[in-house]
């Protein structure tokens, strides 16, 4: 028996309490759908965490069973907020055996570098894009999109890794449902955030393609460099799916990167329903996607793609001395994630991915990512049904905006009252939006927990609190 200074004096002891803590968090998982959706942490449980610095050896071993039912609550399924994954509970073995491994996934040759690249080789053909392209497994889409924006900008000007950028030379175009981690891409890499133009929408929400033409034109003819053109694969409010195979004729024409954001809209590849829709992700120059969102894999793993390797590589490998590969040995191995990407010490987050993608098979994902779909038309097909409901926007995808009417009120201060009452007491958690500058109630459906029923519960205690309310 292993016994370091941080090790169990006795072993015994731990597995009985490792098998303990098991049958809590399997308790917590089999048991998903019952009770409130989320649950604000109490108060003696709050101040059981603000403590001072543990100086003696103690036990949290029972508080972290104890807070169990006060997460964000998003593993049960009436959890329709933002966009968050449901998990599963084949992520917890996975995690167990990546914990006990405890892998430092940088590179080297070791088991690690072997799964991650196999999940990157299945994800690219799941995509359609090249066999020979290249990626990497990241904390979420917002992480993607700064690798994917930083390749973009060193494959445009070569030497942007030494020298930088001169202020407002690059700039670059997304939608006006695009995500705020485009921005903030803009942002971290110095680029600036007026850089990103902001392209209209039409009344589906998508990108107007003439609108991009017109900004590119006048950017061009003020001296400036088109960076990229991101299109949206299921924008977070409320689904659109931009002309994703218009932006690639017009990125191609005009020499642009094509990135897409893809964060839960990409998995829609899996399913049959959107398929056609996303089928010009195939023709991305880069592309960012969670494993936590629609994938339903336990939080968090996301995921950055690439059609041209060279490019990739070339923006981020740059090894110290002390990190050299060798052929053999330990500091061998093909795949170094630091060549990828900005982060040397890293997690073995690909193992929970692949077996993820090994337990269930991605048609089975696939069909659960469909039944979303078809919810969201369920939800659809009720609202417009309700007198004293409207919907707010068309349901591409899985997610539905609409909000309760009556007549002499400010709806944008009911809707949002409704909300945080259906939050508050526990029935369920919608989130709100603002689409053409009214509040909606924002039902986000990626969750393979979710019935039917549910959502009739969703409606009945909208109408029931929408009626409280007005009295
Ligand atoms: C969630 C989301 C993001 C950000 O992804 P994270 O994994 O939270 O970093 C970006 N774009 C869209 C469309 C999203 O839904």
């Amino acid at each position: 028996m292993s016994n370091g200074d941080l090790d169990p004096k006795d072993w015994d002891a731990f597995r009985s309490n490792a098998h303990a803590m098991l049958d809590r968090s399997i308790d917590k998982m089999a048991q998903a759908d019952q009770g409130r959706v989320w649950t604000p942490l109490p108060d003696d449980l709050r101040a059981q965490f603000q403590t001072d610095i543990p100086r003696d050896a103690g036990d949290p071993n029972a508080l972290m069973a104890d807070i169990m039912p006060y997460g964000v609550g998003n593993t049960h399924p009436r959890f329709f907020g933002w966009v968050h994954g449901a998990g599963a509970p084949s992520g917890v073995m996975a995690d167990m055996a990546a914990a006990a491994m405890n892998v430092n996934a940088g590179g080297r040759d070791h088991v690690a570098p072997v799964v991650e690249r196999q999940v990157l080789t299945w994800c690219l053909e799941l995509m359609g894009m090249p066999a020979d392209g290249s990626g990497l497994i990241v904390s979420g889409t917002s992480m993607a999109t700064i690798i994917a924006m930083k390749v973009a900008r060193d494959r445009l000007l070569d030497d942007a890794r030494a020298r930088g950028v001169k202020q407002g030379q690059l700039v670059g175009y997304t939608s006006a449902q695009a995500h705020s981690c485009i921005k903030q891409a803009f942002d971290v890499l110095g680029l600036g955030t007026e850089a990103l133009r902001v392209v209209k929408c039409n009344d589906q929400f998508e990108m107007d393609l003439n609108h991009l033409r017109e900004l590119i034109a006048t950017d061009r003819a003020a001296g400036l460099m088109p960076l990229v053109i991101v299109g949206t694969a299921g924008a977070v409010n409320m689904g659109a799916i931009d002309d994703l195979n218009g932006i690639a004729g017009i990125a191609a024409d005009q020499d642009i990167w094509f990135h897409v954001d893809g964060a839960f809209g990409a998995a829609g590849l899996l399913g049959e329903l959107a398929r056609d829709r996303l089928a010009g992700i195939a023709r991305a120059d880069s592309l960012a996607f969670d494993f936590h969102k629609w994938y339903q894999v336990n939080y968090e793993a996301g995921c950055v793609l690439f059609k041209d390797e060279a490019a990739h590589r070339a923006s981020f490998s740059d090894r110290a001395e002390y990190l050299r590969g060798s052929e053999r040995g330990l500091a061998g191995g093909a795949f170094w994630a630091v060549d990828y990407g900005p982060e040397l010490s890293r997690g073995f987050r690909a193992l929970k991915v692949w077996a993820h993608l090994a337990e269930h098979g991605v048609d089975a994902i696939g069909a659960t990512i469909d039944r979303n779909i078809e919810l969201a038309q369920y939800l659809n097909a009720r609202v417009s049904r309700e007198d004293a409901l409207q919907a707010m926007a068309p349901v591409p995808l899985n997610i539905n905006c609409f909000r309760f009417v009556a007549d002499g009120q400010d709806l944008d201060a009911l809707n949002d009252e409704i909300v945080i009452l259906l939050q508050e007491r526990g029935i369920a958690v919608p989130s709100t939006t603002r689409l053409n500058g009214e509040l909606a109630i924002r039902v986000n459906i990626t969750n393979h927990r979710t019935q039917e029923s549910d959502l009739d519960l969703l409606v009945d205690a909208v109408l029931e609190i929408g009626a409280e309310l007005i009295g």
